[in-house]
């Protein structure tokens, strides 16, 4: 059997990045979302297993020791890592594995896998994003502004990144990834500049200008 694409999905925190995932896997039968390890405790309506693995710190610490994971990375003060035996497995079986990660792993991935397909997901501009985040209220206004700090930082590594997609019509962003995964056509170009607006937006949202 082929063996299945690693996929890493990145993006603005309030891009929609989960959703999309969740409803790619629920459309086609030839992806698996890998479920992450995570030392963040979980927010309302999180359950372990299924949105992360929650671990104290010393767990996660255990973890990396033990060679478990394929990648992790601290984010915002907390460790958030890929199980390593699910991708493996999953993979074999000719399933595409998304992975929804930040930029440090992302780079990681790619690093030690070159075939890896890495795509960054946006909204259309600063003011969407800002919004969903606020909207989403599972976080305070200091942690939305951190995050935001940063979302503009992480912008800085989005050439190393295969596609930009903009997530502005669900089921189009999603048609989208698949058409990307299985036939890698791209069709984000001029992409970038969206990108440079959105960080000039959140610089400015950071700054407390808006
Ligand atoms: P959140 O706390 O909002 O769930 O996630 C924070 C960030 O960590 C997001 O950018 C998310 O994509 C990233 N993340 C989640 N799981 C992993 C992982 O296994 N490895 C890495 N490097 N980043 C992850």
């Amino acid at each position: 059997m082929e063996k299945g694409k690693l996929v890493v999905v990145s993006g603005f925190s309030g891009a929609g990045k989960g959703t999309t995932m969740k409803a790619l896997v629920a459309k086609y039968n030839d992806y698996a979302l890998s479920v992450s390890a995570t030392s963040r405790k979980p927010r309302p309506g999180e359950e372990d297993g299924r949105e992360y693995f929650f671990k104290t710190k010393e767990e996660f610490e255990a973890m990396i020791q033990a060679g478990e994971l394929v990648e992790y990375a601290q984010y915002v003060g907390n460790y958030y890592g890929t199980p390593k035996a699910y991708v493996e497995e999953q993979l074999a079986m000719g399933r595409n594995v998304l992975l929804e990660i930040e930029i440090q792993g992302a780079l990681k991935i790619k690093g030690k896998f070159p075939d890896a397909v890495l795509i960054f997901i946006t909204t259309k501009d600063a003011a969407t994003l800002i919004q969903r985040l606020t909207d989403r209220g599972t976080e305070d206004a200091a942690t939305i502004r951190k995050r935001m700090a940063r979302a503009a930082e992480e912008a800085e590594g989005v050439e190393a990144y295969d596609y930009i997609v903009v997530n502005d019509v669900l089921d189009d962003c999603v048609e989208t990834i698949d058409k990307i995964i299985k036939t890698g056509h791209n069709n984000s170009y001029g992409n970038i500049s969206i990108i440079e607006n959105i960080k000039e937006g959140l610089k400015s949202f950071t700054e407390g200008e808006l």
